[in-house]
């Protein structure tokens, strides 16, 4: 989409500070961090959630979630712990509608989320 934000990340036509790549996903670190570790975490294929995903996307979306969980190893957030956000539509808080999943980390969260 040629007016989505992280699409264009995607396209490097706007510049990030990127964590991991392949050629199906892409991480980056948030612009407006929410927590000391906040990392966005995206396929690079358009689509604005979760319901937008076919049956044959089940190994793209399982893939983002090995990622996830790569990158709290990574960074060191599996022994603390961390928080994987995924935000969707305008009741879940979703800003970029660009299917993301969050990876907050490095404080202690609190719930309910706000
Ligand atoms: P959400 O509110 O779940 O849609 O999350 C969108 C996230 O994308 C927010 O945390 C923003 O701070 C982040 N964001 C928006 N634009 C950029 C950008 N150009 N680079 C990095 N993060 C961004
Ligand atoms: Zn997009």
């Amino acid at each position: 989409m040629s007016d989505c934000m992280f699409c264009k990340i995607v396209k490097r036509e706007v510049p990030a500070s990127i964590v991991s790549e392949s050629p199906d996903w892409m991480s980056f670190n948030d612009i407006n961090p929410q927590a000391p570790v906040h990392i966005v975490l995206i396929p690079k294929k358009h689509a604005a959630g979760l319901s937008d995903f076919p049956l044959s996307e089940a190994q793209l979306l399982s893939s983002l979630l090995f990622e996830a969980s790569r990158i709290a190893k990574e960074k060191k957030l599996d022994g603390p712990g961390y928080r994987l956000v995924l935000n969707t539509s305008v009741n879940g808080g979703q800003t970029v509608p660009h299917l993301h999943f969050h990876i907050l980390g490095g404080r202690r969260m609190t719930w309910p989320p706000g």
